[in-house]
């Protein structure tokens, strides 16, 4: 399963920006996934799960997914455009001359930690 190995490179990320130090257990973790990421976020949650409570310090993590659109550009008409189907045609003038900015992107930006001190800048 694709999807396992991905949730497997979410917990190596996430440790590596853990202080060495660290006695918090991480509560959440949130990840940006586009849409055409090509992963099936139940699969991708599951196996998140299942090497979690193998992890030491992560047993208690909840993944968060926040889900970006697919936007397009047309090099016909020069614009943008968040479409829903990947059909990658203009949706204004019909070329086939896109080319996809984002939406296919899987980033974590956001690691939580139970009871860590409130220290914001
Ligand atoms: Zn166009």
């Amino acid at each position: 399963m694709h999807e396992m190995s991905v949730a497997q490179n979410i917990i190596d990320i996430v440790l590596q920006h853990m202080p060495e130090e660290n006695s918090h257990p991480v509560q959440t973790v949130t990840i940006k996934i586009g849409k055409m990421a090509g992963l099936v976020p139940e699969s991708l949650e599951f196996g998140f799960q299942v090497l979690t409570a193998e992890t030491p310090g992560m047993e208690k993590a909840v993944l968060q997914m926040e889900f970006t659109p697919l936007v397009i550009h047309c090099d016909q008409c020069q614009k943008n455009f968040e479409i829903d189907d990947p059909f990658f045609i203009c949706p204004e003038c019909n070329s086939a001359n896109v080319k996809i900015l984002s939406g296919t992107e899987l980033q974590v930006t956001e690691i939580e930690l139970d009871d860590s001190p409130k220290e914001k800048p």
